[in-house]
């Protein structure tokens, strides 16, 4: 993450190498984006995502059965694979949505 002086909520130059330094202390988000269906989102926070994947910068979902994978190649494979399955009841319905 690149700090401007934009991104600092103080404007004296002390507070904010104070604050950069909470900043980098403070750093814990090891995943930076997450990719589900055809949307990629940067994420907001830390995501504790167990083992192998816990410092996966990129990770991607699958859309029907919400398993997390670290390669987009991985998904795909998983998607042609007829043992993934929607999880889940269905509660609502409309229009074929
Ligand atoms: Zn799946």
């Amino acid at each position: 993450m690149t700090l401007d002086n934009k991104s600092f909520l103080f404007s004296n130059p002390e507070e904010q190498d104070f604050e950069k330094k909470y900043i980098e202390m403070t750093k814990i988000k090891y995943t930076e984006r997450v990719t589900v269906g055809d949307s990629t989102l940067e994420t907001w926070y830390y995501s504790p995502y167990p083992g192998e994947y816990a410092n996966v910068e990129h990770l991607y979902v699958c859309p029907r059965c919400l398993k997390y994978m670290r390669k987009q190649k991985t998904l795909r494979n998983h998607l042609s694979n007829d043992n993934c399955k929607v999880v889940g009841d269905k509660v609502y319905d409309y229009d074929g949505l």
